[in-house]
């Protein structure tokens, strides 16, 4: 079964009659396989998953896409509707709010920061980018109670920055990572691929091929770091890069010297489309 609420009301009651634990999966919307697939492990865990459909402004920067990000609600109810059919006794709990102040209704009064996490890396590229995805993501939690949430380690440092959050603030909701979705081409899957042409989603390849190529160096031993780093050096020469780094996988430092599992994370922009990709690689 499907239900959709449109207001924040509608899902509070909604939750208030549930006496089980539930999943929960919160998405911007715009949805393909990698969404899918959260919530596909969501039903796999539980007979209830929550799913929020909401573009949240409070994590895009004065200059970024807010008012152009696809917005296609109607398509992604049938995604979740064609998932559902392959579990007939489940239900999906779509919340799906028409407007921010359903969200945020004191808006600019609360903020939840995992502060040194959320200035790294990415966070320096959009300041407060993380801030905003931090303060939704518990506004959502504490809506919605859920036992389990579902993020996708295509945004590794936001997956490492909410388990952060949980833990600091002992949240009752274990975070689960769930693996990346490709296109054939490598390419991870996501809403911003489709500001790319059929030119830049060739050209985009070049992203998790370089990935795989510092993945295949390091060769799970710390002993060849630093010939992947000589290597990304080189790599770093073509400007579309953003960045291209090997962190800890738990902490993101670039000190890696006692790290056990690190963290390949690139960004490679084409115009002005930022693709994030990144793999973890366990040293032994
Ligand atoms: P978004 O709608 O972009 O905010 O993404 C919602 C959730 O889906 C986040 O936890 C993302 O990490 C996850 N996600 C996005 N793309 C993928 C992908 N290709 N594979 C797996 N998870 C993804």
């Amino acid at each position: 079964m499907l239900i959709i609420a449109r207001t924040t009301e509608e899902l509070l009651n909604l939750r208030k009659k549930e006496n089980k634990d539930i999943g929960f999966v919160p998405t911007m919307g715009n949805l393909h396989a990698g969404h899918i697939s959260l919530l596909d492990q969501a039903l796999n865990d539980f007979d209830t998953a929550y799913f929020s459909i909401f573009v949240n402004p409070k994590q895009f920067g004065p200059n970024e896409d807010f008012n152009r990000y696809p917005r296609t609600l109607e398509q992604d109810i049938s995604q979740i509707e064609s998932l559902l059919t392959q579990y007939p006794q489940k239900t999906v709990v779509v919340y799906a709010p028409q407007n921010p102040e359903e969200v945020f209704p004191t808006n600019e009064r609360q903020t939840v920061s995992v502060t040194n996490l959320s200035e790294k890396i990415e966070g320096k590229i959009r300041p407060g980018h993380f801030d905003g995805v931090t303060t939704v993501v518990y506004r959502l939690f504490d809506l919605v109670k859920p036992k389990r949430a579902y993020f996708g380690l295509k945004d590794y440092q936001q997956y490492v920055i909410i388990k952060q959050m949980a833990k600091d603030l002992n949240l009752p909701t274990e975070i689960i990572g769930m693996p990346i979705v490709r296109e054939k081409s490598g390419l991870a899957m996501s809403s911003r691929n489709q500001y790319l042409t059929e030119e830049q989603k060739e050209e985009a390849r070049i992203l998790y091929r370089t990935l795989k190529k510092i993945e295949e160096i390091l060769g799970k031993s710390p002993r060849n770091i630093q010939q992947a780093q000589d290597y990304i050096n080189k790599v770093l020469f073509d400007p579309n890069w953003n960045y291209l780094l090997i962190v800890d996988a738990e902490n993101l430092s670039e000190d890696i010297s006692a790290s056990k599992k690190v963290s390949i994370l690139g960004v490679y922009q084409l115009g002005k489309t930022r693709l994030l990709d990144n793999l973890q690689v366990e040293f032994i």
